[in-house]
């Protein structure tokens, strides 16, 4: 009876968490350590945000010039007085 229960709660618990699949163990590739993500989350490469925004960085040198036109508007817009926020995504800065 009590094994049941518990067999049962389990279930329960595993169904809430993410229909009862396990996190995915991945490596990061940037700084090689083991992390595991939620099933919902299995697409994500980096094990933080910091490693993939870092590893963006230095894997971005074909975007700098890119990247460096944005900088240079964002400046002027800031030096003009406006309020700039940027968003740094996929190698470049995203104005939102
Ligand atoms: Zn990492």
């Amino acid at each position: 009876m009590r094994y049941n229960q518990l067999e049962i709660n389990k279930k329960i618990s595993e169904s809430l968490k993410g229909s009862g699949n396990k996190p995915v163990k991945k490596e990061c590739p940037f700084c090689k350590s083991v992390f595991e993500v939620n099933w919902r989350k299995r697409d994500q490469t980096f094990c933080s945000r910091s490693c993939n925004i870092t590893s963006r960085n230095l894997d971005s040198k074909l975007n700098e010039k890119h990247r460096l036109n944005i900088s240079i508007g964002v400046s002027n817009s800031y030096r003009r007085g406006k309020k700039v926020y940027g968003v740094y995504l996929s190698g470049m800065i995203i104005m939102v």
